[in-house]
């Protein structure tokens, strides 16, 4: 039987979708050009009026706004209300650089939880459940957006935050929780730690996670569903169109059913700016429907994905987004090469590794460093130094492969390497220090 949190507009079709989008962006334009004089700004620059919209195939005649513009205008300037209308403050992680600030009224923050209510009940989520929340609470948009999904399906909730992770075990274990909501890269430490622990993946009552906040791929998915014997949800969001939520994966976990009825996407390529086709992979724009209190039209995410119409199984109509492939900021180009951090992940794992690594990248003279730090599995620890170049040398060549050039890999003891409670940092670029 399938499970909808709100059926009627998940499943709409597509006709009444967009009749929905294109009353929405009527509104919200005109509404943003007369309240928020920076955009006023913009859309002036290109002379465009807000009678040019008349429906979501006009949204194209807007400008774009970048996190650059979100840091001029920081902290009020992009706010389409009064302070006074507004309850609550959040915060990006600021993963690539200074934070930025998105506001709230009690209406965004009703439409986010409900968004992450959809996320929650497509991983099989009901009232019977207990949702064990370890994203951070506070300024993240982790911990309370899926907080307030989980009370809007009436789910017992755990507030764990992140952190402390013997007594999230403890609570996990206790109190048997059966949905577990984190970064992937926390998962696996949980699941790392139960074994380490010597609980089996039938000890606890876990049916299914939900995690996102960073990229994982897919041998990282498989990993955590055999450790925690679990289900795991891909969810995505960012804190400048509200939260987690804006996509969730539903049973079929191919890609996540974006909330059309709230955020409008388009795909373009990050070079020229030009709308891309369904189906080419280029970089995510979102324009928010109906946000009140910090209402951005064509935010540029920096985030490589894909979109697909496909019918799901699953019965949603809203379109589906690959797992982003990384932030195009996230790119490393080393040695004049290309190289996304998500692709070594991906070697890792298949040559039988953990999750668990560290990109260095340095620069000396004119040469590119690129080495990567990665653990042996317990089962594979050798002292003879011969075994170890032997390990070395095959996972080298099997990055040469993906990679097209060959990092210098320094295998490390297990548990060697720091794990995270929250976005993992993988990648040390030094040579950004030297410039
Ligand atoms: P910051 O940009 O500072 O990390 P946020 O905390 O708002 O701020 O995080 C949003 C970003 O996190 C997204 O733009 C995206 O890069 C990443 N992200 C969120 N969910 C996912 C996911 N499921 N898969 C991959 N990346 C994700
Ligand atoms: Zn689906």
């Amino acid at each position: 039987m399938q499970n909808y949190y709100q059926k009627e507009i998940e499943t709409a079709s597509r006709e009444e979708l967009l009749k929905i989008q294109n009353e929405k962006i009527v509104k919200q334009v005109k509404h943003v050009y007369e309240n928020v004089p920076y955009y006023r700004n913009l859309m002036d620059k290109k002379g465009v009026k807000p009678e040019d919209i008349k429906s979501v195939d006009d949204i194209k005649k807007l400008p774009f706004l970048s996190k650059d513009d979100l840091r001029e205008a920081y902290p009020y300037g992009l706010m389409g209300t009064d302070l006074k209308n507004c309850v609550r403050i959040q915060s990006t992680s600021g993963t690539t650089g200074k934070r930025v600030v998105a506001f709230y009224t009690q209406k965004d923050i009703d439409i986010w939880e409900e968004c992450c209510a959809r996320a929650i009940v497509a991983a099989g989520g009901t009232q019977d459940d207990v949702c064990q929340v370890c994203y951070g609470y506070g300024l993240f948009t982790g911990g309370p957006g899926l907080n307030g999904g989980s009370h809007k399906v009436g789910c017992l909730t755990l507030p764990m935050s992140s952190g402390n992770t013997e007594r999230q075990i403890q609570f996990m274990m206790d109190l048997n929780a059966t949905i577990l909501c984190c970064t992937p890269s926390y998962a696996a430490f949980i699941g790392e730690t139960l074994e380490e622990k010597g609980y089996k993946p039938e000890d606890n009552k876990l049916k299914a996670g939900i995690f996102g906040a960073e990229p994982w791929t897919e041998e990282m998915r498989r990993g955590i569903e055999k450790s925690l014997g679990i289900k795991a949800y891909d969810i995505y969001g960012l804190t400048e169109i509200s939260g987690p939520g804006v996509a969730f994966e539903c049973e079929e976990q191919s890609g996540m059913h974006i909330n059309e009825d709230h955020f409008y996407v388009e795909i373009i390529n990050p070079k020229t700016g030009e709308v891309l086709p369904d189906g080419e992979k280029g970089e995510l724009v979102f324009t928010s429907l109906d946000k009140e209190g910090f209402p951005l039209l064509r935010y540029r995410t920096k985030d490589i994905c894909i979109l697909s119409r496909k019918k799901c199984s699953c019965g949603r109509t809203h379109v589906k987004m690959t797992k982003p492939m990384g932030r195009s900021d996230d790119m490393m180009i080393i040695r004049g090469v290309n190289v996304f951090p998500s692709q070594i992940e991906a070697v890792l794992l298949k040559e039988g590794y953990t999750p668990n690594y560290k990109i260095v990248v340095d620069r000396v003279g004119n040469n590119d460093t690129f080495d990567i730090y990665v653990e042996f599995t317990p089962g594979q620890f050798s002292d003879k130094i011969s075994d170890i170049q032997t390990a070395e040398d095959k996972l080298k060549g099997a990055m040469r492969t993906m990679l097209g050039i060959g990092p210098k890999i320094h295998l490390v003891a297990p548990k060697s390497i720091e794990r995270s409670e929250g976005k993992a940092v993988r990648v040390i670029d030094k040579r950004k220090l030297h410039d």
